[in-house]
């Protein structure tokens, strides 16, 4: 099944049965205040507790034309957004890095970076700094925990979206560069693990303006998709809704005022994004070159 995270943080699914159509399954979960948002979380940890649940009752969910809607990305409040850089060999050969996930583990990026498949990119009025694509798959917990297993990780992945992690190239602290609104593009819905098997190769692409600038397999994973589970959960606890950004392959490159990037995942989905000029008063860290 595919999540989706629509308007006032309302959350569904695509209907299986036509996928023009979503099933608005907002109404099985118990009321709560509007904010924060995190309506997506909920879902998902009723679907662990309950896994048959919404498939018995969506039947009876309403109908919305999925065309009428205004896609959020599918979880904006998480506990965590972890990400592991350096986690494909020719990644780290463009980037001349001397650091590899095998070695040097994960970083965090800042949650409210997370948006949606209906907003643009903001570019930071950082002049004369490169701001990268990176292509990622994003790996969506299901079920929390602690010290889990490679071999039990594939039980608490709920499913993937699609994810860029969008980074300004330079010296600053890593979690800065990464962190301002709008750097983490994801969506456009959360494609269950059992539709978007993590356990065979996806194959990932990314375009800017039609010109296809990244194209790998998970396979060339170096921390695969269980071992990163594993990893995370052996510094921290894992949440349903934490979120793993998996690494980019090569080809990672500038975006501009007015391109349009769009991210695919084999099975996992597709989303386009605009690139716009934010209107961010010039940085410190940043200063105009
Ligand atoms: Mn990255």
């Amino acid at each position: 099944m595919k999540f989706v995270s629509f308007g006032d943080d309302r959350v569904g699914v695509i209907d299986p049965i036509d996928e023009r159509r979503i099933r608005d399954a907002t109404g099985l979960l118990p009321p709560t205040a509007p904010w924060p948002p995190q309506n997506m979380i909920r879902l998902i940890r009723m679907m662990t507790e309950s896994p048959d649940l919404l498939a018995d009752s969506l039947v009876n969910c309403p109908v919305v034309p999925l065309a009428a809607v205004r896609l959020n990305a599918p979880i904006s409040w998480p506990n965590k957004l972890m990400a592991f850089p350096t986690n494909y060999e020719a990644h780290i050969d463009e980037m001349k890095s001397a650091n590899r996930s095998n070695v040097n583990g994960f970083f965090l990026k800042a949650n409210s970076s997370l948006s949606g498949p209906s907003s643009p990119i903001l570019l930071p009025a950082t002049k004369g700094y490169s701001v990268h694509h990176e292509c990622e798959l994003g790996i969506v917990i299901g079920k929390g925990g602690r010290d889990i297993s490679p071999e039990r990780s594939w039980d608490h992945i709920f499913g993937y979206s699609c994810l860029i992690d969008v980074t300004i190239r330079g010296d600053g602290e890593r979690v800065m560069r990464k962190s301002f609104d709008s750097f983490t593009p994801f969506g456009p819905w959360i494609t269950t693990a059992d539709e978007a098997d993590g356990t065979t190769p996806l194959t990932l692409s990314l375009w800017v303006n039609d010109e296809l600038r990244q194209e790998a397999s998970t396979k060339d994973l170096i921390v695969g998709i269980a071992d990163m589970v594993a990893l995370v959960s052996s510094v921290s606890t894992l949440y349903p809704g934490d979120i793993i950004a998996t690494g980019t392959p090569a080809g990672v490159g500038p975006l501009r005022a007015g391109d349009t990037v769009r991210i695919r995942i084999e099975r996992v989905g597709e989303m386009s994004i605009a690139v716009v000029q934010g209107s961010s008063a010039p940085h410190i860290v940043f200063p105009p070159r």
